[in-house]
């Protein structure tokens, strides 16, 4: 899971972008360094009062220009209340009240989430009065700040602090370093056998405790410097001495530890080749959006001339093409043949899903690579506007689209392609989400006529 996130919206120069670099100063940003410049950095990642949250600068969102202001508004609003946990509500005390703040402030309201509405330029007490007009706009929470001058900032992240979304109890800021990786695949596919492979070849730090019967219990592990949190070890273990009609719950327990995992191992019978329920099982992996390790265990079984190597990694692929991304291993856990490789692919993968693209290359590959392709449906062109990405593990990009009711799978699976291509995530699915600017004529309610909305 990632950390919660907070967005900050508002028209431009209202002190965005002021407000942002506050944060981002020393006093409050663990530092995380996304390459790119100022410009680019869209993120921070702020620890206050012993939480952990990222705040995204929805004004570096703000690159259609032609289009003036409330494009510029509705895109800000689009991505923040699809993603954001808290929303922040910057307005500027020195300009009054706008129609384009009423609008904001109506979209925001209906989204129902924590929403603080922050009025900026506030510099001095004196200033308190021109503050008054907010009021107007009804939202229950507000606070008088002066981003330039520091003033009330503390207070803003005491409130963010307040209404973050409980955090989940295995979370914390040192286990988001860790790899969680599930070990999933059919009876006697040979999973405990790994497992029991890993515990005795690498260096176990947290040892599953047997015995235990309900809950799922992790092992932490080390190799070559990573960690690795090996998701609900004792039931993989156990399951073995599950009796039959316990199937049902033996699935739903994989599901379980998918739920939980970043990265899946598929295991495989090298004896019996790919059966449909394990291309049932990476479809649960695919819909995750987790990386994904398919691995043919008991090599060993296979004589050495039947089947070349090569020969059964293409058959692999070829069943999974769905998943391109995928990586195929062969290993056997009884001899150990090939099982350091695993978790080595599985380190891969995570570097891969950690990536941040910053938004200006983003577009850059939006304006050279997919502008140049035309696609026509229903003879109507369809074309990308511009991208952003919104999240890492899994890599996860906004794109809007003149007209989003024209997006098909087959345009779908082509950006895809073609940023695994362009960028580094040839290992790792991304999930796409696509926006267009149609998704803002349900909120024509303003009295300018010009609102951003989003389907929610
Ligand atoms: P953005 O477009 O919303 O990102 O706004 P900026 O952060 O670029 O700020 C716009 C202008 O307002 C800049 O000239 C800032 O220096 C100024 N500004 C921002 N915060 C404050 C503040 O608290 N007080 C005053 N007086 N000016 C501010
Ligand atoms: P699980 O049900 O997926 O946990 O499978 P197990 O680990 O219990 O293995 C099922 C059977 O396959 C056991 O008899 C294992 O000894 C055997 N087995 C597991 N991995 C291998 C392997 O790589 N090679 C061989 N020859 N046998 C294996």
């Amino acid at each position: 899971m990632a950390r919660p996130l907070v967005a900050l919206i508002g028209r431009p120069n209202v002190g965005k972008s002021t407000l942002f670099n506050r944060f981002l100063g020393n006093r409050f940003a663990i530092t995380e360094d996304i390459p790119g410049t100022t410009r680019d950095r869209l993120y921070a990642d702020v620890e206050w009062a012993d939480h952990s949250f990222t705040i995204v600068d929805t004004g570096g969102l703000d690159l259609d220009t032609e289009s003036g202001i409330p494009a510029a508004v509705r895109t800000q609003a689009l991505v923040a209340l699809d993603q954001a946990d808290i929303l922040l509500f910057l307005v500027d005390a020195s300009s009054g009240l706008t129609p384009v703040d009423t609008d904001i402030a109506s979209i925001l309201r209906r989204t129902r989430k924590p929403l603080l509405l922050l009025i900026n330029k506030v510099d001095n007490i004196k200033r308190e009065l021109d503050a008054s007009d907010f009021y107007q706009l009804g939202l229950p929470a507000v606070l008088t700040i002066s981003a330039y001058h520091d003033r009330g900032v503390a207070d803003a992240l005491d409130w963010i602090v307040d209404h973050l979304p409980p955090a989940s109890s295995e979370e914390d800021s040192q286990q988001s370093e860790e790899i969680r990786i599930a070990i999933v695949g059919r009876p006697n596919v040979g999973k405990s056998s790994l497992v029991n492979r890993l515990l005795k070849e690498e260096r176990v730090i947290v040892s599953p405790t047997p015995g235990t019967t309900r809950d799922a219990i992790d092992t932490i592990l080390e190799q070559g410097g990573r960690r690795f949190r090996l998701i609900d070890t004792a039931g993989i273990r156990r399951r073995g001495r599950i009796e039959a009609g316990a199937e049902q719950y033996s699935v739903f327990r994989a599901l379980q530890a998918l739920d939980r995992a970043d990265i899946a191992i598929l295991l495989l019978d090298a004896t019996e080749g790919v059966a449909d329920s394990d291309l049932h099982i990476a479809s649960y992996v695919q819909q995750r959006t987790l990386g994904l390790i398919t691995v043919m265990n008991k090599w060993d079984l296979i004589p050495r001339d039947a089947v070349a190597a090569t020969d059964t990694l293409q058959h692999i692929r070829q069943r999974f093409d769905f998943a391109p991304y995928a990586s195929v291993l062969l290993s056997s856990a009884a001899t150990g043949f090939h099982v350091n490789h695993i978790l080595e692919e599985a380190a891969h993968i995570w570097d891969q899903r950690q990536q941040r693209i910053p938004t200006a290359q983003l577009n850059a590959f939006v304006h050279d690579e997919l502008q140049r392709h035309q696609f026509l449906r229903r003879g109507r062109l369809l074309k990308t506007l511009y991208a952003t990405q919104v999240d890492i593990n899994p890599p996860t990009f906004v794109f809007f689209l003149n007209d989003s009711s024209l997006i098909h799978f087959s345009y779908r699976r082509f950006i895809e392609n073609e940023l695994r291509r362009h960028f580094t995530f040839s290992a790792t699915p991304l999930r796409l989400i696509f926006r267009g600017r149609e998704d803002s004529s349900e909120a024509k309610s303003g009295p300018a006529g010009h609102g951003a909305a989003s389907r929610h």
